[in-house]
Order: C-alpha cells, then structure tokens, then sequence
C-alpha cells in the first residue's frame, strides 16, 4: 500500500476553484466561452467549475490517451474521444485537471486550433510548470507544485483513488530486498 501525503484538501480546493471561476468569468463577460474538459481527470474539477462561474457557457469533453503507461506521459498520443461542438470563431478553455510536460496539451491544443475559433486558452488546477517540455502556458493555473504523483479529485493511479475529496501525493514504499 503506498502512503498518501495530503497536498491539497477539500476545501483548499473549493477556495481555488471559487477564485478561478471569478476571474475566467469577468475575462470572459460578454464571450461565447465554450470550456472543454479533458476526460478522464477533469470531470470533478470542471463540474465544481463550471457551478461557480457567473456567466453562461457550453460544456464539451475531449479525451487523449498517451501511449505507453506508468506514472509519466510518453509524449505520443492518439485521440479518442473529439469535440461535438462547433467552436469555431468561439472563445475556448482547456479545463484539465493537470499540466506535466504539456506534451498531451500541445497536441490538443493544435487539434482544437484546426477548428478556427477565436482563442484557445488552459485552465488546469495543477500545474507542474518546472516539467513542462513544450512552450505551453496555462491562463489560469490553480496551483503550482514541483515533482511527485499526485491522486485524488479526478486523478487517478490506474483507475484507482479518482473518488477521494482531496489530492494526495502518492509515495510509493520501495519493495523490500529492493534498494
Ligand atoms: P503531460 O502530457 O502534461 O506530461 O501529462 C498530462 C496528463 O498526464 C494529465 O492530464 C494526467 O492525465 C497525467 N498526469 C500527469 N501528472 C500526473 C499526476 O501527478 N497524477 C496523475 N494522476 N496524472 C498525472
């Protein structure tokens, strides 16, 4: 059983969320904002989001999966999951749950860019900026950490641990005889 090190709890997250909305939301008054969340880690944090913006919007999922597994991106995806709205000359927001490399970002970033809207921006609530191995920024960035795997609020490690209210460093226990 790995150990679980409380990063973010509940209510860290709510305060980080509230503040977010409040500023995509006098950015985007007056804008056909359509949000497009990033499926599967993003589900919870663009439902919470999306309840605490005060402007109208649409809501649409993409999902990429990376090639290759463990707990790091591989850097070569391949959608399976694209836009059913036309976004084109619409304001659009990446929600994702998580920024690493920024790797899966770019590639998606380009993809939603082939559709001609007005502006394509991210919002993550966790950014890894200190990893990042492409020129991506997010707009909107929640919360800034450095290294580790982090579970919990959408996030998973192989499907496990996406139900958990706060986000947790997930810190694996070296086997034993193993150094
Ligand atoms: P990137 O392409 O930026 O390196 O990786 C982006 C994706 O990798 C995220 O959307 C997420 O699915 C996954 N990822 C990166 N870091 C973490 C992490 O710390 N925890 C979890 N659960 N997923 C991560």
């Amino acid at each position: 059983m790995p150990d679980f090190i409380p990063v973010l709890e509940k209510d860290d997250i709510q305060r980080i969320v509230s503040t977010l909305a409040e500023s995509i939301s006098t950015d985007y008054k007056d804008r056909e904002l359509v949000l497009i969340g990033v499926l599967k880690g993003a589900f919870i944090f663009l439902a919470d989001l999306v309840r605490q913006l005060t402007i109208p919007v649409s809501v649409d999922f993409i999902r990429a999966a990376s090639y290759g597994s463990g707990t790091s991106s591989s850097g070569s995806i391949r959608l399976t999951k694209a836009i059913e709205t036309d976004i084109a000359g619409k304001d659009v927001l990446v929600v994702e749950d998580i920024v690493d490399t920024g790797l899966t970002l770019s590639h998606l970033i380009d993809y939603l860019k082939t559709f001609s809207p007005r502006s394509v921006e991210v919002c993550t609530l966790i950014d890894k900026y200190e990893r990042r191995k492409s020129e991506v920024k997010a707009k909107y960035a929640g919360y800034q950490t450095g290294h580790g795997f982090l579970v919990g609020y959408g996030l998973d490690f192989d499907e496990a641990y996406r139900e958990l209210p706060g986000i947790y460093h997930l810190k694996f226990q070296p086997k034993e005889g193993v150094l």
